[in-house]
């Protein structure tokens, strides 16, 4: 594939290659090595995010004029690949990837003026405050509610599943500020600061034992009604526009990654003198993800294509995200069958920082707690069956 790649792209990728190999430094490869989840631990992912921000490169995608970069679709691969290459950390996607876009097209000038420059240097880390105990999929009957008063709103009710909230200082969030007509038009979306009066988090540890999400609950806690998008019970719009931004995610540079990772293990030798590169069911697995891996690339690098030309990512976001998460679900589970009794080790020392060496390996290390946590993928974000009705409704037109 690199042979396509012209002559001031790979100068690009020169550049890329020399800021990582001058500035990644050995702490934040081994974070990146051994992350296990979309969520990096937050000392790497806000440190990784400083260099990105200090280069001009921490929101690629964003118009270069809040901030991004003029990159072309090229390049911005070309940037993915070499960081998937030296194995970075994560960054938390909830600021750079979802609210900055939706502030660009949906912000006042003084919110994008005030919010943007604090998302891109990580001043401002984000939560998202959409479900609700009994709002899920069925997120329009959602019921924390926002009563007017003055120039403010007085927001009380409860959001659940609230990724990263212990460590965010804002949240962007759906209330509901009218209980007439349709549920959906009586919604509206706000940025709440997460140090107002009024605000309990409380932790929900994961499948793996990581603390990842959180209820957070409001009691009369008091928000200018500056701090709203959009008109007042029209957040609906401005919630769906966010959601293509959140289900759209390149999943297909981390698949790679596991695959990569599970083919060097497969040919190792084993106690019995074989390896499982030989045996006939598991290289078919294996064979058939790799055509998944290229058909999501294909598809992802359609969308970005899309993107640069000033489009929004539409329904087509659903599509990719259902079929991206059950394939990197099926691509877990055949990490788990190479990794073996090595995945059965529960170690999150060795899964910190600078912690002890690992029982196996490196490489085996994040296999099971990265299958456990990827459970999700099929939920987060809405499930895959509700992602299904969206393509069945908007796509196909059922
Ligand atoms: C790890 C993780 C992180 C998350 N982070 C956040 C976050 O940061 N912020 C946030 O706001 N939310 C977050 N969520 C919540 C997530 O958006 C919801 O879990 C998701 O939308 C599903 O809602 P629910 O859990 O209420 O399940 P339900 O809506 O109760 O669904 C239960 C089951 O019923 C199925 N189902 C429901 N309705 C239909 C239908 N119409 N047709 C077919 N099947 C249906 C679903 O597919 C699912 O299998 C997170 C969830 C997870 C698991």
């Amino acid at each position: 594939m690199d042979s396509q790649f012209s002559a001031t792209d790979e100068a690009f990728r020169q550049e890329v290659r020399s800021f990582l190999n001058e500035n990644l430094s050995e702490e934040l490869r081994e974070a990146g090595r051994k992350k296990t989840s979309i969520w990096q631990e937050k000392n790497s992912a806000m440190a990784w995010q400083k260099l990105l921000f200090d280069k001009g490169w921490a929101a690629p995608e964003w118009p270069a004029e809040y901030g991004g970069t003029d990159w072309s679709l090229t390049q911005r691969y070309i940037f993915s690949q070499e960081c998937a290459r030296a194995e970075t950390p994560g960054i938390s996607p909830m600021g750079l990837k979802m609210c900055g876009p939706m502030l660009i097209g949906y912000g006042t000038e003084e919110q994008k003026n005030y919010y943007l420059p604090r998302i891109l240097s990580g001043e401002h880390i984000w939560c998202q405050g959409y479900s609700e105990p009994g709002a899920g999929s069925d997120l329009a009957s959602l019921k924390t509610f926002a009563a007017s008063d003055g120039d403010d709103y007085i927001v009380n009710g409860t959001k659940i599943w609230t990724s990263f909230a212990q460590h965010s200082n804002m949240m962007f969030a759906l209330v509901r500020t009218s209980t007439e007509g349709k549920v959906q038009q009586g919604i509206s979306f706000l940025l709440i600061d997460m140090s107002t009066p009024g605000i309990k988090i409380e932790p929900i540890i994961n499948l793996e034992g990581s603390h990842e999400l959180n209820q957070v609950f409001f009691d009369d806690v008091r928000v200018p009604k500056t701090n709203r998008v959009g008109k007042e019970n029209d957040g609906w719009s401005v919630a769906k526009y966010l959601l293509e931004f959140e289900r759209f995610s390149i999943s297909s540079i981390e698949l790679r990654r596991l695959l990569d990772r599970t083919r060097r293990l497969a040919n190792e030798t084993g106690a019995t003198g074989d390896s499982l590169a030989n045996d006939p069911a598991f290289v078919t697995k294996l064979a058939q993800l790799e055509i998944d891996a290229l058909a999501m690339e294909t598809s992802e690098q359609r969308v970005l294509a899309s993107l640069s030309a000033g489009n929004r990512p539409g329904s087509v976001s659903s599509v990719l995200n259902a079929i991206s998460a059950e394939t990197l679900q099926r691509a877990d589970e055949l990490a788990i069958e190479v990794a073996a009794y090595y995945g059965l080790a529960y170690q999150p020392e060795a899964l910190e920082v600078g912690g002890p060496a690992p029982i196996g390996s490196t490489i085996t290390l994040p296999m099971m707690p990265s299958y456990l946590n990827n459970r999700m993928r099929t939920i987060a974000g809405g499930s895959a069956e509700v992602q299904r009705n969206i393509v069945a409704k908007a796509i196909l037109e059922l």
